[in-house]
């Protein structure tokens, strides 16, 4: 198999060739057919996450065909087409296993995180974590389904039924977000860097009513709002842009520091609240809504010696939409 490794971090990732893995009990092994480039990746490029593993394979948006299956694997055969997303394992035994919210579970493994990931021509993942998807279908398109599509999904729903709901940050999340938001029969209200006119031109091209940069006020008080940019400076600019009672969602690993600010901003029951990794269960819920819900993703392919291309071009935001890594 050829991957594209991380050895040490905040170096660029390198090109090699290992033997292929093998599925261990209960595993399977995917030929990758594509794999979206996440802000999360960035994250563990940057060390900003605690603990990877190293060497490693960045990437946990991977759809593919299985290739090979390990024993003890009953529901999932040779060439059927599946994504793996983030969540890899979980221990099944911990307070929040047991309690539903297997996100939170305390003995997780993440992929491309603490467990390879889909940079690379194959890949291994518990059988219990992969999602099977329809047999036809666009492979790049999809991808990026695994995780800006689930993240983005358990956030809109931790974000309430509130009619109006603003998007900080316009990228990968933001723009299937806004879909669903849409077909849910929302307003969406996006928010970008000052300036970005092509972000926001793209946000209302996906049937945003609004557009504006992340500093202006949004035209009335918002029933809600999801911040997706990794910046602790938006939530005081969420807050204020919420109304009373209105709540405001943190949906990213990884975020600067928060500034100080007015308390009066959380007063009068306004809600602050991130939300962490996924469940099975978000999963199953975004792909029985995503072929009614309509939603379009935007990529770039990269092929895979460019992955390194793609991660940089998500950081400058020379992107619309998702970068995906086509090995
Ligand atoms: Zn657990
Ligand atoms: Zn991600």
């Amino acid at each position: 198999m050829r991957a594209m490794v991380l050895e040490r971090i905040g170096e660029p990732l390198k090109l090699v060739e290992r033997l292929d893995p093998e599925p261990a009990q209960g595993q399977v092994r995917v030929r990758v057919a594509a794999c979206g480039v996440c802000r999360t990746d960035l994250h563990v490029v940057d060390g900003e996450l605690p603990n990877p593993k190293l060497p490693i394979v960045p990437g946990h948006e991977i759809v593919g065909r299985i290739d090979a299956v390990g024993a003890g694997v009953a529901a999932l055969a040779v060439d059927m087409r599946v994504g793996i997303p983030w969540l890899s394992h979980t221990c099944g035994r911990c307070r929040y296993c047991r309690d539903d919210r297997e996100n939170l579970c305390d003995h997780p493994l993440f992929t491309g995180y603490t467990r390879d990931g889909g940079y690379a021509t194959h890949v291994v993942a518990d059988a219990h974590f992969v999602f099977r998807l329809p047999d036809d279908g666009d492979d790049v398109a999809a991808a990026p389904l695994l995780c800006a599509g689930l993240i983005g999904w358990r956030s809109l729903r931790m974000a309430g039924d509130g009619k109006s709901i603003g998007l900080y940050g316009f990228g990968a999340a933001a723009h299937i977000v806004a879909q669903l938001a849409r077909w849910q029969g929302r307003d969406v209200f996006a928010f970008t860097r000052a300036g970005d006119g092509a972000a926001q031109d793209f946000a209302r091209r996906l049937g945003a009513c609004w557009a504006g940069s992340s500093e202006d006020r949004p035209p009335e008080p918002l029933d809600c709002a999801i911040i997706y940019a990794p910046v602790g400076a938006l939530v005081p600019l969420a807050l204020g842009a919420v109304r009373k009672g209105g709540r405001v969602v943190c949906a990213g690993i990884h975020m600067s520091d928060i500034p100080c600010f007015p308390y009066s901003l959380l007063w009068e029951e306004r809600e602050l609240l991130s939300v962490a990794n996924l469940t099975r269960k978000d999963g199953e819920e975004l792909f029985a809504v995503v072929g009614e819900a309509g939603v379009a993703t935007h990529t770039t392919p990269y092929p895979l010696d460019r992955a390194n291309d793609a991660l940089s071009d998500l950081r400058t935001g020379r992107l619309q939409g998702a970068a995906v890594v086509v090995p």
